[in-house]
């Protein structure tokens, strides 16, 4: 060893670290067996959920593991009810914060015996918050949502990292905003690759070098100005898939209250099955039409690189779950996915002509300024139907900017029930008790948006 010249020497240890060697143009990958895990809010919703993690995390001591995790349990939604409150000036805002502090104080009693240093750390962290709702609420409610739901992921994080350590298991907290580059849309913020892909593999190769395990959060990011941003609700499933793709990692692994992916969500069906393998194209074709199990934008990251990703049972760790790879020849049966609250809207023209084609694309600029996303649509003679997920602002905003040109009209408190692989028995049954306002068939899925019948039973008084 010692007759390489000290850089030659660190040219090549930096590129082994990574498991790449570059010879000629070619690079040879030699699997340096990072794996990334994604704990979800359900797997740390309180102390024995983090318990549970500190077992799983024992069975792999000897592997180099990214640790991704969502804030505790409700965090995100209690935490958007802080943001909500403080924009009304409703005074509710200290007791929101303070029931979010209560649980997670609570927390940190059950986990650590004698506590100081971690209940400093979350207290700062809580003062973030603070020092935002002490001013008036800043015009831009997307940012400041995003500055304040971030610290959902900033807590649970600094206490998993904190509670490992305890345990004596090698970790390190690394805060996920030095990598992740992302744009400003705020909510709902898009990736700059190449140099989060740069900062990913920067940041955590000295780290690595003296922790097996860095702890870090799912969900959020940073603009080039610092400022913290959100990828979208359910978005740590996504943070995992880049942090996967930007470290070639050799596997990622999603923890879940459910023994995989099933057939259904075992909340809504009884008899559901456990899907063993699911090639890519069918986990983006599930997710895209809303199955709840993984975030939609999860699996493309992982399939450009082809890195296997596993759905599995946070309860059975040995269990291997769902494997998501490569498959081409599965066959599969019947998986459905309910998208609730579902509104149509149907636009058409004041003056009854053609919603020609000139409409369409202004129409769909519209949608796309106001985030409404298309679940699905149909086009006729003189109106234009759109299947939308209800988010009340967003439509009436969509509704305001078409002008005077057009009318709108709403059908709310709709379903979207999509049926993959679908036989008529099971669309028999998804359609009972229902009205069916549209049906879409593709040669493997088939769509329906429905509002549900109330279940009218006859009277018995035979004289009314
Ligand atoms: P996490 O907090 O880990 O992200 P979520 O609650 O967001 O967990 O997602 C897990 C839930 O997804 C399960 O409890 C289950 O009810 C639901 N789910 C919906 N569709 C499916 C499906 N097809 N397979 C498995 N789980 C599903
Ligand atoms: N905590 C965020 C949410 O609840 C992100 C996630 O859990 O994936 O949406
Ligand atoms: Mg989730």
């Amino acid at each position: 060893m010692d007759y390489y010249p000290a850089d030659l020497l660190d040219f090549i240890c930096n590129f082994n670290f990574y498991g790449i060697f570059a010879v000629g143009s070619k690079n040879i990958n030699l699997e340096m067996q990072i794996k990334v895990f994604k704990f979800g809010g359900a797997s740390v919703k309180d102390a024995n959920g983090f318990k549970n993690v500190g077992e799983i995390l024992k069975l792999y001591q000897q592997d180099k593991l990214i640790v991704v995790v969502s804030a505790m349990g409700k965090t995100t939604n209690a935490l958007e009810e802080v943001v909500k409150s403080y924009y009304a000036q409703d005074g509710k805002v200290n007791n929101l914060l303070e029931e979010i502090k209560n649980n997670h104080f609570d927390l940190i009693n059950q986990l650590f015996p004698a506590n100081n240093e971690v209940t400093d750390d979350i207290n700062d962290t809580f003062v973030e918050i603070e020092w935002i709702l002490e001013e008036p609420p800043h015009e831009d409610y997307d940012y400041t949502y995003d500055q304040i739901v971030s610290i959902g992921e900033m807590l649970s994080s600094k206490i998993l990292n904190h509670y490992l350590n305890y345990l004596k298991i090698n970790t390190a907290w690394m805060d996920v905003r030095d990598i992740i580059l992302t744009d400003n849309t705020y909510r709902d913020a898009k990736i700059i690759w190449d140099v989060t892909q740069k900062n990913a593999q920067n940041k955590t190769k000295p780290l690595f070098e003296k922790y097996n395990h860095l702890v870090t959060q799912g969900f959020i990011g940073s603009t080039t100005e610092n400022f913290t941003t959100t990828l979208g609700r359910e978005g740590s499933d996504y943070t995992a898939a880049i942090m996967s793709y930007c470290l070639d990692a050799s596997s990622m692994h999603i923890w879940k209250d459910v023994p995989g992916v099933l057939t259904g969500d075992p909340r809504i069906f009884d008899e559901v099955i456990m899907l063993p393998r699911l090639s890519y194209k069918e986990a983006i074709e599930m997710t895209y039409y809303g199955a709840k199990v993984i975030h939609p934008k999860t699996i493309k990251p992982l399939q450009n690189k082809q890195i296997p990703l596993y759905v599995r049972p946070f309860l059975d760790p040995k269990s291997e779950g769902t494997i998501i790879s490569d498959e081409k020849e599965l066959s599969y049966p019947p998986v459905i996915v309910i998208e609730p609250d579902q509104s149509l809207l149907h636009i058409s023209t004041n003056d009854f002509s053609f919603a020609a084609e000139h409409h369409l694309s202004m129409i769909f600029a519209l949608l796309a300024k106001c985030r409404l996303k298309v679940n699905m649509m149909r086009n006729t003679a003189i109106s234009f139907s759109v299947c939308v997920n209800t988010v009340p602002d967003r439509i009436k905003k969509f509704e305001k900017e078409l002008g005077s040109e057009f009318k709108m009209v709403a059908d709310n408190d709709l379903e979207l029930i999509t049926i993959r692989h679908f036989n008529e028995d099971v669309l028999k049954d998804m359609k009972e008790n229902k009205l069916v306002l549209f049906e879409e068939r593709l040669s493997e899925t088939v769509q329906i948006v429905v509002r549900n019948l109330p279940k009218m039973k006859r009277k018995d008084n035979p004289n009314v």
